[in-house]
């Protein structure tokens, strides 16, 4: 009766999706979650934040009316309101997504899981058996030796996103995405903001010219920061919390949110029991997501990809279609599109400049300034398109920062995962006025028509 051809353990992006298209492929699914279904992404993760984001674009907006000749005036957040609001989005995002895996057909255990044997996962004393068991137990934030987190004044984004009021000052100990998202939102709600970052520069996995567009409209918004300087520790006073770097220096803040990356949860669930490949906690895979153990597939998370709620999705797509004997093809990870939703927005697909060079090929590159597209000026955004490209061959990657730009990262994948090169983009015709001509303009500047752009 507990017999499965999948048995999935964890019901966040990865394991859902996994569920939801094993489920279609005609296979018997059973998808356990110890906690709510959705995950970090839904519940703590993607949703909130862009919620609290959104809510953030608000009131920058109220902030900057008069500009635009509207009669406003920002008072102030009022946070209960905002957290209905963001509750609002989640619930009615949870609840449709669980009537989609109740019309699947898909067993659902409520409880927490423990892989017990190669094809087992118990939960409170009952067994259930997989031809296939895939592990997608997903993360949890870290924190760093000696920082303790107190849910008060040290916080990490799970607490964070909860806020009953907004802090006179925050310290943000990380400038990844998270942090930066954060930063961004709490800024825009009125409190005074300093990232630390321990590596050269914000966004540090994105282009170089992302990092410095973002940093010089942090700079404008009177977001503080400091880069390349590793964090010494922090102590709890009357005054708030006193973070000491390494070069002495200290900040002193009311809150503390500690965004220092996120660790695999894999340890104490049977994982190294029944022998499975670990580097860092986090399980190796091959290109199918297949573990070192025959049957035992891991996505999203918990395996060393771009911790992603799209990645998961992906992965999880992936090996429901591989079970199912479809044979599908890997993922390319450098295709996947990325954002920063702050304000603005940093977005990008492929490689870049750095990473092209080191891979060998002969780049071109050409940045398209904002400045140049009438929509932008209606929005009064700025910054700029990078594209990188081959020499005489495909675009390599596209790096954009500005507001929305999110928003063009569907066709930026296309160019790059269909490999378009200059000439292939430069003839298609963007609607006029829009952020999206701004990528038509660029592929007509690399490809030596340019448009509306200078030299
Ligand atoms: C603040 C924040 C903002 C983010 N914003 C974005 C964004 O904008 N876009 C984006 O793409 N990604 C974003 N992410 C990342 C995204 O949330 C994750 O990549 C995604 O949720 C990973 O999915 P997963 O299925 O691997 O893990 P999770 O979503 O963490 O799901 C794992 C599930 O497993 C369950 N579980 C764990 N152990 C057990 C057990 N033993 N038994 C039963 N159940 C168990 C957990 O309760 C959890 O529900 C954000 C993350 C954070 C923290």
């Amino acid at each position: 009766m507990n017999d499965f051809d999948v048995v999935i353990l964890g019901g966040g992006s990865g394991g859902y999706a996994t569920a939801l298209r094993s489920a279609q492929l005609g296979l018997s699914v059973a998808l356990i979650e110890q906690d709510k279904l959705g995950g970090t992404c839904l519940h703590r993760g993607c949703i909130p934040t862009k919620a609290l984001l959104h809510a953030g674009e608000i009131a920058e907006n109220t902030k900057h009316a008069a500009e635009f000749g509207v009669n406003a005036q920002f008072i102030s957040m009022d946070m209960l309101a905002v957290n209905a609001y963001k509750d609002g989005v989640i619930s009615k995002l949870h609840k449709g997504l669980q009537g989609l895996v109740k019309s699947r057909n898909i067993t659902y255990v409520e409880g927490h899981g423990k892989l017990v044997s190669k094809n087992q996962v118990e939960v409170n004393g009952t067994v259930y058996t997989g031809k296939n068991v895939v592990l997608a137990t997903g993360s949890y934030p870290r924190t760093l030796p000696g920082l303790e987190i107190d849910g008060k004044q040290i916080v990490t984004s799970e607490e964070a996103m909860k806020f009953e009021y907004v802090p006179k000052s925050v310290i943000v100990l990380g400038g990844g995405v998270i942090g930066c998202e954060f930063a961004s939102v709490w800024s825009s709600f009125g409190a005074d903001v300093t990232i630390i970052e321990g590596l050269p520069r914000l966004v540090a996995l994105e282009d170089e010219s992302s990092s410095k567009q973002l940093e010089r409209a942090f700079r404008k918004r009177g977001i503080k920061f400091e880069t390349g300087i590793k964090f010494q520790s922090a102590t709890k006073g009357p005054e708030g919390v006193t973070v000491t770097l390494e070069n002495s220096a200290t900040h002193t803040a009311e809150v503390l949110l500690v965004a220092v990356g996120r660790g695999p949860v894999t340890a104490n669930i049977g994982y190294e029991e029944q022998g499975l490949t670990m580097d860092r906690g986090y399980l190796i895979v091959d290109n199918k997501c297949r573990t070192n153990v025959p049957g035992i597939w891991a996505v999203g998370d918990i395996i060393p990809t771009l911790q992603l709620a799209h990645v998961g999705f992906a992965e999880g797509i992936l090996v429901a279609e591989e079970i199912a004997g479809l044979n599908p093809r890997p993922i390319n990870y450098d295709g996947v599109p990325r954002v920063t939703y702050s304000d603005p927005e940093v977005a990008s697909v492929g490689l870049s400049t750095a990473t092209a060079k080191e891979r060998g090929y002969d780049v071109v590159e050409t940045t398209y300034d904002l400045a140049g597209n009438g929509k932008a000026h209606i929005l009064k955004t700025s910054d700029s398109i990078k594209l990188v490209a081959a020499k005489n061959g495909p675009v390599l990657g596209i790096h954009m920062v500005g507001a929305r730009v999110g928003e063009l990262l569907a066709e930026a994948q296309l160019i790059y995962n269909w490999e378009a090169e200059a000439n292939d983009v430069a003839p298609l015709i963007h609607a006029h006025p829009t952020l999206s001509e701004a990528m038509g303009e660029a592929h007509m500047a690399l490809a030596g028509k340019p448009l509306h752009a200078h030299g």
